[in-house]
């Protein structure tokens, strides 16, 4: 007799997106012929870079002859890749051992599945609003109570509220967790953690034996050189911080498909040995994965080539080119913006205290422009929308310059 994983019935539907989607399709229905301005987009838009399309041509051209063929690669990644990383990081001055790497298939994957390494009494704080996978695979695990609606959370979890007062960067929690996710860069918000905030939770992680959970997928967007963009440049997170990144906003591989993650040697937990997450994880992936396509991994090797990494730099200088122009335009309009300067994401307060949807219908009706509402990534994302700079430039052109003749405010 089967059972079905009853965790999984306690996940809140995922309404956010297939809603947006029913909203947009009534106002098209009712106002025909109107161009609507998706700047709700948390995906890549512009294509690969030179170096990576030859990188990636290289990775097909070499499975087409018997000499060059490779099947299964290395358990870790390809060793040519993890030493490519492991030459990035230092270079921004963080020494990761080449096989404390481990490449995967995307940094969602990675943050879906580090928690089945961890015992399900962990108790885990999560930032409010954060990017869903984080809370996902916690309830399917079976860590989290059930979902209240009227709340808009779930009962046994520690919600760390990003809000304006923090400048949505959380203290550490009063009580005791054992597992935080951080994400900085930050996906909703576009609030970047400062090395004070990244120290404060690494001596709390340090203090109780917690790990720490670091989703930096957005560390190219900074370009403020005194903001950390990788937990590695606070003293200690070596002994309690797992970090996951990876291409996809980086050089555009949403679509691709590669990622990795760093779970240090010394990494250690209440009742764990150095090494023993490491190998934990180690086996987890040789376990339930075989490896990223070794074509992609080409792709990712020709991104940290020096001429990868300048063409990837503009690319991202493109995006936030378009953030700035959000950003600069919604201000001027008088709209209260956070994010977006070293972050991709803008986050914009819903004037006359509406709520994320109202503000979103407003959008909708007056300008024609799609944004996400900030509460489908947590209660305290409530009177906020999250704007995207991936977008096509003269995309971002017509959708502000709709906001600036179109909205009432
Ligand atoms: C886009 C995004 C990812 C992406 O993950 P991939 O699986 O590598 O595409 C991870 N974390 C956050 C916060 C993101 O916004």
């Amino acid at each position: 007799m089967a059972k079905i994983n009853a965790h999984y019935r306690k996940l809140s539907a995922g309404y956010l997106f297939p809603e947006i989607g029913r909203r947009i399709k009534i106002f098209q229905q009712d106002n025909p012929g109107f161009k609507v301005h998706r700047l709700g987009i948390g995906n890549t838009t512009e294509p690969l870079t030179q170096a990576v399309i030859n990188g990636l041509r290289k990775g097909v051209d070499s499975l087409a002859a018997k000499e060059t063929y490779s099947g299964y690669g290395d358990e870790q990644g390809e060793e040519e890749l993890r030493a490519g990383l492991s030459r990035f990081y230092k270079n921004r001055g963080v020494g990761i051992e080449i096989d404390e790497f481990f490449v995967s298939d995307g940094a969602k994957p990675d943050a879906g599945n580090i928690q089945s390494i961890f015992s399900t009494d962990n108790r885990i704080a999560f930032q409010d609003p954060a990017y869903p996978v984080y809370v996902d695979s916690n309830v399917a695990a079976g860590r989290s109570g059930p979902y209240d609606n009227k709340q808009g959370n779930y009962s046994g979890f520690v919600y760390m509220v990003c809000n304006l007062e923090n400048g949505f960067i959380p203290d550490p929690p009063q009580e005791r967790v054992d597992l935080l996710y951080l994400c900085s860069p930050n996906n909703p918000t576009g609030a970047v953690a400062t090395h004070r905030d990244l120290q404060n939770f690494v001596d709390y992680a340090r203090e109780r034996n917690a790990v720490i959970i670091y989703d930096a997928s957005y560390s190219e967007f900074i370009s403020d050189s005194a903001l950390p963009r990788s937990i590695y440049e606070v003293n200690g997170a070596k002994e309690c911080a797992i970090e996951i990144n990876s291409f996809s906003k980086f050089a555009g591989f949403t679509g691709v498909r590669l990622g990795w993650s760093i779970v240090p040697r010394t990494l250690v937990c209440e009742d764990c040995e150095p090494g023993e997450l490491h190998d934990f994880w180690l086996r987890r992936q040789t376990t339930f994965f075989n490896g990223a396509s070794n074509i992609a991994q080409r792709g990712g090797i020709a991104v940290l080539s020096d001429q990868g990494l300048r063409e990837c730099a503009a690319l991202i200088d493109y995006y936030m080119e378009n953030a700035r122009v959000i950003r600069e335009s919604l201000l001027k309009r008088g709209l209260l913006v956070y994010g977006g300067v070293n972050a991709p994401y803008l986050w914009v307060k819903a004037p006359g205290n509406l709520s994320s949807w109202e503000f979103f219908n407003k959008l909708l009706d007056e300008a024609h422009v799609v944004g996400t509402p900030g509460s489908g990534f947590g209660p305290s994302g409530e009177g906020y929308i999250r704007l995207s700079a991936f977008n096509h430039r003269e995309n971002i052109e017509e959708a502000v310059r709709s906001i600036l003749d179109n909205l009432a405010l």
